[in-house]
């Protein structure tokens, strides 16, 4: 078994793209500016933006953070979206999720123009997705196809059961994995046993947000299993006083695998890396969409 490691790969990358900024600066091209909106003050939220940051810092992008209380209207919110829409210096825009539950989620993600939708939410850009034309892929399947390349793990012929048809993972991460020729079966809450989808699986994406879900005697020998699942469970020995689960057992499931991805250090920072590589694309314009 070996473990996909995104830390690494992410680091490989990540400096791939900063030396990418360096030669634009010096050849006196524009520097990537990433745009964030945060509503309110979820922990989660607040963490996953101060990581945006970071990782915007790393690579050489400018950022910018605009903070908001959680009582602002849907309207204000719009007019923010509006205003980033307009300014020529900011080149991908994201709204962080969730927001209050005042707000529509959807109007607001519509609201984003579709050339700065580094997120890959707008429906113009799932669309171009779905015909395989170049566009901005939501980060976090993004990701995980940058490490399946990364690792050369062959998809062509391969069976691939995705876990999950959520927009942000499930259903965009199947267009993809078929585009890489792969059989792909998705399941659902709604299917019926599960496991004999999963045991026919070269190629096993789980991403449904139940901890430890996925059991070794779900998983064929020899099979990839990519753990998405993030779900913080209480855990008063860690300082935090929770600990990250993922949705595979993997102390179980792992001596089975070729390859497998750890929980943390495996999809969540490859979806950092997503979310950069399409600021890139955004700032040269690497799309179909310009
Ligand atoms: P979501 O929107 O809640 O979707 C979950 C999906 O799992 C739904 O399609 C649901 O089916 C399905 N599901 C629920 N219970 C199931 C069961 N018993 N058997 C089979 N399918 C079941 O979640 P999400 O946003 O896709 O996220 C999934 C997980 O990935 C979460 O833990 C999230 O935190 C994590 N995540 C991690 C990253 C990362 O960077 N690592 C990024 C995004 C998300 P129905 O459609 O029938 O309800």
């Amino acid at each position: 078994m070996e473990l996909l490691n995104g830390n690494e790969v992410s680091k490989i990358i990540k400096l791939s793209i900063k030396e990418e900024v360096a030669k634009r600066k010096a050849a006196g091209q524009k520097t990537p500016h990433l745009a964030a909106i945060l509503v309110g003050a979820d922990g989660a939220s607040m963490t996953y933006v101060a990581a945006k940051e970071k990782d915007c810092k790393e690579v050489g992008f400018d950022s910018t953070v605009l903070r908001f209380e959680a009582s602002m209207s849907e309207e204000e919110l719009l007019a923010e979206v509006e205003k980033i829409n307009q300014n020529k210096d900011i080149d991908g825009l994201i709204v962080q999720l969730p927001l209050p539950k005042h707000i529509n989620e959807k109007r607001v993600t519509e609201a984003i123009s579709f050339k700065k939708d580094v997120d890959g939410f707008h429906p113009m850009n799932v669309g171009m997705m779905f015909k395989g034309l170049k566009t901005f892929l939501p980060a976090t399947p993004y990701g995980i196809i940058k490490l399946l390349e990364h690792y050369g793990i062959e998809t062509s012929g391969k069976n691939c059961v995705v876990i999950g048809r959520s927009d942000i993972v499930g259903k965009p991460m199947s267009a993809l994995m078929l585009q890489k020729n792969c059989t792909v079966t998705i399941c659902h809450s709604k299917t019926q046993n599960l496991s004999d989808f999963t045991l026919r699986a070269d190629i096993i994406i789980a991403a449904l947000g139940i901890p430890l879900f996925l059991k070794a005697e779900m998983v064929k020998e020899g099979a990839v299993v990519i753990d998405v699942g993030i779900t913080r469970v209480e855990d008063a020995s860690n300082k935090n006083g929770y600990k990250l689960k993922g949705d595979v057992d993997f102390d179980s499931v792992a001596s089975k695998c070729s390859y497998i991805t750890p929980v943390p250090g495996g999809v969540g920072p490859m979806t950092r890396v997503g979310l950069l590589l399409n600021t890139l694309d955004a700032v040269s314009h690497e799309s179909h969409l310009f």
